[in-house]
């Protein structure tokens, strides 16, 4: 294992002298795995690199189901999960220790209230899983097999936006001078509508003989920018948008431009390079290494 293991507990203060840490072979090996990585200038990636390496020193991996952890499986998991973060303070992922890891998809004891008032208990598999205040946990295999969809970006989206109080597609805006909550919960809510309508089209649109859970079916929903999930409620919204938005920007900046704008200014990334300038240039404003 890298030298980085033996620096968990390190703070954001530490960020530029652990990035020293991820050997430029494997970090060189991790990036070009990632194409949504390649837009990154050589700034950016400098700055990807330190906040990878600071996640491995200051995060507990843990291994669970059996599955072994590698060198390429914490740099894998830690490199995406830097994404999010790297124009913003690293300590927005603070206040929590460990990333757990397992093999394939896990099961999560799950309660429901029925109409009736009856509670029912049930496990659900899981691809990942983001815990207020715990860990957050993942299925190696659905990191592995990401395309479209990132769980990795997906649970760290849902860290940033329980900083923000509860999980509720608002993340924290104390440090985003001009980003009003006012104005954030206004273009969410009508951004949310826009696309639980479309969806409910798409649904209607799809022929009755088309089992919903087809390949078929699939076709149909790809119109969307953004997967079905993301009607489940605002916190799945701001969760599968952040995927969208640093995967695979282009469909939701054309549906959404109003949201694609806000995820801007709130990552302060621009991942399709339309806002040149402003949220293209990185300008986090508080040094993370002060
Ligand atoms: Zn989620």
């Amino acid at each position: 294992m890298f030298r980085w293991l033996s620096g968990r507990g390190a703070a954001p203060r530490d960020i530029e002298r652990t990035a020293a840490s991820i050997p430029a072979q494997a970090w060189e090996r991790t990036l070009s795995g990632y194409p949504f990585l390649h837009r990154l200038d050589a700034h950016e990636r400098d700055a990807l690199r330190q906040r990878t390496a600071w996640l491995l020193a200051s995060k507990s991996f843990v291994g669970a189901g059996g599955l072994e952890l590698t060198d390429d499986i914490l740099l894998c998991i830690a490199v995406q999960a830097a994404l999010p973060i790297l124009a913003l303070d690293p300590a927005l992922y603070e206040g929590w220790h460990e990333i757990i890891v397992y093999p394939g998809g896990f099961m999560i004891p799950r309660q429901d209230t029925g109409p009736d008032g009856v509670v029912h208990e049930y496990v659900q598999e899981a691809a990942g899983e983001a815990w207020d205040g715990g860990p957050v946990i993942l299925s190696w295999e659905d990191v592995q097999t990401a395309g479209d969809m990132n769980v990795v970006i997906h649970e760290f989206a849902h860290k940033l936006d329980l900083q923000g109080g509860d999980a509720d597609g608002q993340p924290d805006l104390s440090q985003h001078r001009g980003l009003s909550p006012a104005r954030w919960r206004s273009v969410l809510e009508d951004s949310f509508d826009r696309f639980c309508d479309a969806l409910e089209a798409i649904e209607d649109a799809i022929p009755a003989d088309v089992d919903p859970e087809s390949p078929e079916a699939d076709a149909w929903f790809a119109q969307l920018p953004l997967d079905p999930y993301a009607a489940t409620d605002e916190a799945e919204f701001f969760a599968v948008s952040s995927e969208a938005f640093f995967v695979d920007a282009q469909p939701l900046a054309v549906a959404l431009p109003d949201w694609y704008a806000l995820l801007c200014a709130y990552y302060r990334q621009d991942p399709l390079g339309t806002h040149a300038g402003s949220a293209r240039a990185l300008s986090p404003q508080r040094d993370p290494a002060s």
